[in-house]
């Protein structure tokens, strides 16, 4: 997944920023066009939680919009709440919420809202009682994840529960969903399980008399490798931000990297053989050497466990990080013979040749990229591009 034609920020925007993840919106369409290609007969639903997986709600959200997207998603009511005041008018859902949860302000706003048990439907039809208008509601079954959703006969009373309400106007059961366990294991015998599941649920509510208006449940893993499950809406996340939710199988379906986290060293110097660097002396260098600070930490989601693992480009040099990630900094040894200078750009991941990707971070802190790029502090700038500039 190299990419040279990625849009890059003129220095003049990155001079004097510590760290900063750049994030290339005309990547972030290419990929929602993509993913609708490959599901041409479904809706598309762009996942935007947790301030769109670090890389910006609003301006991600614009421009999957700009893309085609006909729903955005959101895990919670607040993200939704932002997305309108932001000036947003696309369908829009969001699915976690707990006793108290503010149903009126998603039903002034035209925010569907899901519901897994009986007692949700209760508050979602007080606030459309009180606040007059028709709550749009998407059941969610639980057809095997063993997370949300109503469970085996809980399903059919959910359902039950639901009718009353849709016969009196105060809600219309226009979704109904459900999401997978393992759909980034193509082979796993639980995908078709969780579709059969789904399929008859979808039934059942239908024999109780519900018409909605759309079935889904078909994530990035599923909408790239599970064509049977794309039914009326898909709602991918991870692939929509360019990286893969099934590394394991050798194919960026074309996608392309969104977000490029950089730094610039804030100090170059010399030490000796045998200096330890950083808590602890994790690191010792062997021979005299040149080490570059670079001002990102555990703060900006840099984990703690890439101590010493950490992939990093500075110039042509690909390395490790040296040492102890820090709160605010870590070291890199630049080599013996380094011409770098404090100013220079380090890449932790991006997308051009060379460069490690979010999935190489993952992989070498034993987590999945998700949690790289959500992680990425708050602290970090943002910077959206949508057109080709120069390197900085
Ligand atoms: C996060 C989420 C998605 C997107 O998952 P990806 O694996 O990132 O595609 C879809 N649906 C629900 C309910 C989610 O919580």
């Amino acid at each position: 997944m190299t990419h040279t034609d990625a849009p890059t920020p003129t220095r003049a925007v990155t001079d004097g920023l510590t760290v900063w993840a750049e994030v290339d919106l005309s990547a972030l369409e290419h990929n929602v066009r993509t993913l609708r290609a490959l599901a041409p007969r479904s809706q598309f639903m762009a996942v935007v939680k947790a301030d769109a997986y670090g890389h910006g709600l609003v301006p991600v959200a614009r421009a999957a919009v700009r893309a085609g997207a006909e729903w955005l998603g959101v895990a919670q009511l607040g993200e939704a709440v932002a997305l309108r005041e932001a000036g947003l008018t696309t369908r829009l859902l969001t699915w976690l919420s707990v006793p108290g949860t503010d149903f009126a302000a998603a039903l002034s706003r035209d925010i569907d809202v899901a519901a897994s048990a009986p007692w949700v439907l209760d508050e979602i039809a007080a606030a459309a009682r009180a606040t007059g208008r028709t709550a749009r509601v998407h059941l969610k079954v639980d057809t095997g994840l063993g997370r949300g959703g109503a469970y085996g006969a809980d399903w059919g009373a959910l359902v039950r529960h639901a009718r009353p309400l849709e016969v009196e106007g105060a809600i219309a059961v226009v979704g109904i969903w459900t999401h997978f366990a393992l759909a980034d294991s193509p082979e796993h015998p639980t995908v078709l399980a969780q579709q059969e599941r789904f399929f008859e649920a979808v039934a059942e509510a239908e024999r109780e008399g519900c018409r909605p208006e759309v079935r889904h449940l078909a994530n990035s893993a599923a909408t790239l490798v599970h064509p049977s499950a794309h039914a009326d809406l898909v709602r991918p996340g991870i692939a929509m931000y360019g990286l893969s939710p099934v590394p394991q199988i050798d194919d960026d379906f074309g996608l392309r990297p969104v977000m490029s986290l950089r730094a610039r060293l804030a100090l170059v110097k010399r030490i000796p053989a045998g200096q330890g660097v950083s808590y602890g002396h994790a690191y010792v260098p062997d021979v005299d050497t040149t080490v570059g600070l670079v001002p990102a930490g555990y703060a900006d989601g840099v984990p703690r466990n890439a101590t010493n693992v950490g992939p990093l480009r500075v110039g042509d040099l690909r390395t490790t990080i040296a040492g102890r990630v820090c709160m605010d900094q870590f070291v890199v040894d630049l080599g013996p013979e380094s011409g770098a200078e404090a100013g220079d750009v380090v890449t932790l991941f991006g997308s051009g040749p060379g460069e490690p990707t979010a999935q190489d971070w993952a992989d070498a802190t034993d987590t999945i990229s998700y949690e790289i790029v959500t992680r990425v502090g708050a602290r970090v700038p943002r910077l959206h591009l949508d057109g080709p500039g120069e390197h900085p």
